[in-house]
């Protein structure tokens, strides 16, 4: 299929280009002893991923450890209930440790141990990263550093306490606002002084080359399992598919899957309180070009040019910019991205666990909510969602702030 110029047939083999560039987002901007440590990892990442053992493992891995494939199920009591239009949902929530994390762990931690490292390390600011990396270091016995700001700590006692439990060494980052930009400056300083031993381990499609590459390959199967696992069951693929997009992982993982298809894609950004900026954290809707944490994409910006302070309901998603290949994306129009406020999703929280039984993470419910909206404009048709996690580490801020409803 051709868009704009682009051929789809082929997109997989050109984009990124041997640089890490998606048109021109991705790259890689980072000091010269971070690039030596980069382009170590690409060079490893490129010969090891095409060699059978490592194909073998993380497939065994997928199926034993993660169980793997998580299904798709037919949305029928909340389909019904806004009119002809069929809901379905790719659960990634039942996949291990509760969320698509772990797919880009898993194999980000398989390199690592292929690559003779001991160490992997990483940032966290809600904690859901660094549980997963977490998890990931147990299951191969590598020592995990995760760099949380002081601030973050308190404020995610229950991830840190699992982090601890894996094993983990939680870091406390006390520099500045002590939040997620201070960790991630940490964790990077970390990695410059010992990349010989480490890797690091960035939670989504962000970063320098070649992280937005790998981080989406490995969350491929997402996609690659759906258009199999929804073709199979209805005969037909959906007219659309809808994913949250904070950094953009679930959802460059889904698309994936439908970007030489026939169907309309959806990606849906936070809204938060309203488009004022630090109401919400929608980048490539109300964002600008620039560079920050090591790539180029689209981002929100302060006054200053700096990145700006974010807000959403969805921890998961208040990250200032979206990985370079959804700018990419963006600016071609082969993916829509769309915008869902707080309201609406809590909404759809309580829609889908009262109609379907199933508790999204609040994440995950920025997209049933605008599949849910979609579905009233179309009048018939398909649309599949990924609910990209379960929502356990969400009930009680709903409760607390929004009541039972
Ligand atoms: C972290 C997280 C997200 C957002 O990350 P992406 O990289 O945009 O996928 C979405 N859903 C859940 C459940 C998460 O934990």
């Amino acid at each position: 299929m051709n868009f704009n110029g682009v051929d789809f047939d082929t997109y997989f083999k050109h984009f990124p280009d041997k640089n890490g560039f998606f048109g021109k987002y991705g790259g890689s901007f980072v000091s010269p002893e971070l690039q030596k440590a980069m382009d170590e990892i690409t060079e490893a990442y490129f010969t090891i991923c095409k060699s059978r053992k490592f194909i073998a493992e993380l497939r065994r891995i997928r199926k034993e450890f993660q169980g793997r494939p998580t299904p798709i199920s037919h949305l029928e009591r909340l389909s019904n209930s806004i009119g002809n239009v069929q809901l379905y949902a790719k659960r990634e929530d039942l996949n291990h440790s509760g969320a698509h994390k772990l797919n880009h762990c898993m194999g980000e931690a398989l390199l690592a141990k292929y690559m003779g490292k001991k160490r992997v390390i990483a940032e966290t600011g809600a904690g859901q990263h660094g549980v997963a990396l977490a998890t990931a270091a147990a299951y191969f016995g590598l020592q995990c550093d995760i760099y949380m700001g002081a601030v973050d700590i308190k404020k995610q006692a229950p991830n840190v306490a699992r982090m601890k439990i894996l094993g983990a060494n939680v870091i406390e980052v006390t520099e500045g606002l002590q939040t997620l930009k201070e960790a991630v400056d940490a964790a990077f300083d970390a990695y410059a002084k010992d990349y010989k031993d480490s890797i690091y381990c960035i939670g989504s499609v962000l970063g320098p080359h070649p992280f937005p590459l790998m981080v989406r390959d490995f969350q491929s199967i997402v996609g690659i399992e759906a258009r199999e696992q929804f073709t199979g069951m209805t005969g037909e693929l959906p007219d659309a598919v809808v994913a949250c997009v904070g950094g953009g992982s679930n959802a460059a993982g889904m698309f994936a899957g439908f970007l030489n298809d026939p169907v309309d894609i959806y990606g849906v950004e936070p809204l938060g309180r309203g488009p004022k900026l630090g109401d919400h954290a929608a980048s490539l809707k109300f964002g600008t070009e620039g560079i920050m944490h090591g790539f180029n994409s689209i981002m929100l910006k302060d006054e200053n040019g700096e990145p700006a302070p974010v807000y959403s309901v969805a921890s998961g998603l208040d990250y200032p910019s979206s990985g370079p290949e959804h700018a990419f994306l963006h600016e071609l129009g082969r993916v829509k991205y769309d915008v869902v406020d707080d309201e609406e999703t809590i909404d759809a929280f309580y829609k889908l666990a009262r109609m379907e039984g199933i508790i999204p993470a609040i994440e995950s419910a920025h997209a049933v909510a605008f599949a849910m909206r979609l579905a009233k404009q179309m009048d018939h048709g398909s649309i599949l969602i990924n609910l990209s996690g379960r929502g356990d580490k969400d009930m009680d801020y709903v409760i607390e702030n929004y009541g039972i409803r």
